[in-house]
């Protein structure tokens, strides 16, 4: 069923605690943990604790966890204090823009500049 945890999916696990991550923040609806490969200083990953395999699919379905999903990523960067110096919240989608991992997620990247267009 739609949003039902997947057996095979690393973030369900990490959702459950069956793997491990260093948790920065948590809601009824989101996990918020730091990413194993961090590229910038502040690197956290913001998940829905429901299983969609992308951004776009879990803003269709469930619109309001999308929501919080935005919400819980600008309290991440203002609690590593990287909002006044700014930000970057990505959503990769798709292998060919780099998405590794299909449970939807934001990465919320801080603490260094940034270029654009990004690469
Ligand atoms: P994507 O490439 O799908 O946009 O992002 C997936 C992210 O998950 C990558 O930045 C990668 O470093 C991170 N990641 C992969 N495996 C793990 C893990 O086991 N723990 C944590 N904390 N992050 C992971």
């Amino acid at each position: 069923m739609a949003g039902e945890p997947q057996a095979d999916c690393l973030f369900c696990k990490i959702v459950a605690g069956e793997v491990p991550a260093t948790v920065v923040r948590e809601s009824e609806t989101t996990v918020a943990f730091r990413d194993i490969n961090p590229q910038a200083p502040t690197h956290v990953l913001v998940i829905p604790k429901v299983h969609y395999p992308d951004a776009g699919t879990l803003a269709a379905a469930e619109p309001g966890i999308a929501a919080d999903i935005l919400r819980e990523a600008a309290e991440v960067a203002a609690g590593d204090k990287v909002d006044e110096s700014g930000f970057r919240i990505v959503f990769n989608t798709g292998t060919g823009a780099g998405q590794t991992v299909f449970h939807a997620h934001a990465h919320v990247l801080g603490g260094r500049g940034f270029n654009w267009p990004p690469g």
